[in-house]
């Protein structure tokens, strides 16, 4: 398979982080564990990517794992997208984290609230062909990234086969379904064709 949109893993300790896009306007999907901007950047600079073209993301949910870095890619210029539903998770992140990690809390300078309607356009924008889906199901507050060629980023949304007693989670696969997903790309494990 040749995809249009190129997606690049720029992950460490068992997480992908998936930079999609090209050139200076990509976006990534989930933001680094907390303290690990170091690990971040040696990812990036094994892809081939300069920090500098990290100009937007967001992450899926607002756990250590997905969100860790949010504060310090803002400052390195990177416009961190909120959305909706989204907002008071954002603000809960220190609950998550040990002093150790050296976790910086996000501030609401940088960051810009999305509704998950005006995702489609503003992806459109940045040369993405697709939407932002709210999927919850491991959260209340989790999102996904849909692709319009069938590639959807869906964090930790828990796998459908194993999710029998979580309807929220069934939904959220049945909304992807409707909406065109055909190949996985979690945030834990490798990446899956839908079936
Ligand atoms: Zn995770």
């Amino acid at each position: 398979m040749v995809w249009v949109i190129p997606v690049l893993d720029v992950g460490y300790r068992s997480t992908h982080y998936w930079l999609v896009g090209s050139g200076p306007k990509r976006l990534l999907v989930d933001l680094g564990w907390p303290g690990t901007l170091g690990a971040l950047k040696m990812a990036l600079c094994r892809a081939g990517v300069a920090l500098g073209e990290v100009r937007y993301g967001f992450a899926t949910h607002y756990h250590p794992d997905h969100a860790g870095l949010a504060e310090e890619l803002k400052r390195e210029g990177m416009a961190l997208l909120v959305l909706e539903g989204q907002e008071e998770a954002l603000g809960q992140m220190g609950q998550w984290v040990k002093p150790h990690e050296r976790y910086l809390p996000i501030t609401l300078e940088g960051t810009f609230r999305l509704s998950f309607t005006e995702s489609r356009g503003f992806l459109a924008s940045i040369g993405i062909p697709g939407e932002i889906l709210p999927t919850p199901g491991h959260t209340d507050h989790c999102v996904s990234l849909l692709l319009d060629d069938g590639r959807a980023f869906t964090g930790d949304l828990p796998r459908e086969e194993g999710a029998w007693d979580n309807p929220k989670a069934l939904a959220s696969w049945a909304l992807l379904r409707r909406k065109g997903a055909r190949w996985i790309y979690p945030a834990h494990g490798p990446v899956r064709p839908l079936d």
